[in-house]
């Protein structure tokens, strides 16, 4: 059976991270989406727990898809849930640089165990990000071509919340 991790901030899910779990998920036995905690991001949107309880709702009846958090390395994870392989999306050239080095990283700390699968998300996915949908957001204007409905909800009740702050 090959188990992958697909770890990221996932502040929050968007429609271009569901393109890559949905072709993840038709490659491997099974996917564990992983929600990493990082002290070093401290102006997120949601908070780890709303994040999972969102990607929760969206996968639950995928019994080859897990959700979990940790605020360990990818790779410790990795190990932990005997994955074979780290997946990463890749949008553009610009995320290129950066996830060559991660995945060098993450061969070298691992010794050599854990390797990374970079996935392309389809075309009409690719320009979106979590940041930009959050903007899009702030602006007012309809995310709901990026995101899931559960999760534009939950961003406009957490608009409502936080209004001001913006
Ligand atoms: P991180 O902070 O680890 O980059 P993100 O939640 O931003 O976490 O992204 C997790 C992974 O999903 C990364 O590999 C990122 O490049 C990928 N990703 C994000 N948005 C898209 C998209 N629209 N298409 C393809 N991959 C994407």
């Amino acid at each position: 059976m090959t188990k992958v991790l697909y770890p990221g901030s996932f502040d929050p899910l968007t429609r271009g991270h569901m393109n890559i779990i949905d072709q993840a998920s038709d490659l491997f036995d099974e996917v564990v989406i992983a929600v990493l905690k990082n002290p070093y991001k401290k102006d997120s949107l949601f908070t780890v727990e709303e994040r999972i309880q969102m990607i929760n709702e969206l996968y639950s009846r995928m019994n080859n898809i897990k959700v979990i958090s940790s605020s360990s390395a990818a790779i410790d994870v990795a190990l932990l849930y005997e994955c074979k392989a780290i997946i990463r999306g890749l949008r553009s050239l610009s995320d290129y640089d950066y996830e060559v080095q991660l995945q060098q990283i993450n061969k070298d700390m691992s010794d050599n165990k854990i390797n990374t699968i970079c996935l392309f998300a389809d075309k009409e996915y690719q320009f979106i990000s979590s940041s930009m949908v959050k903007e899009v957001m702030r602006l007012g204007k309809d995310i709901s071509k990026y995101v899931d409905p559960i999760v534009e909800k939950s961003m406009i009740l957490k608009k409502r919340d936080i209004y001001g702050r913006f």
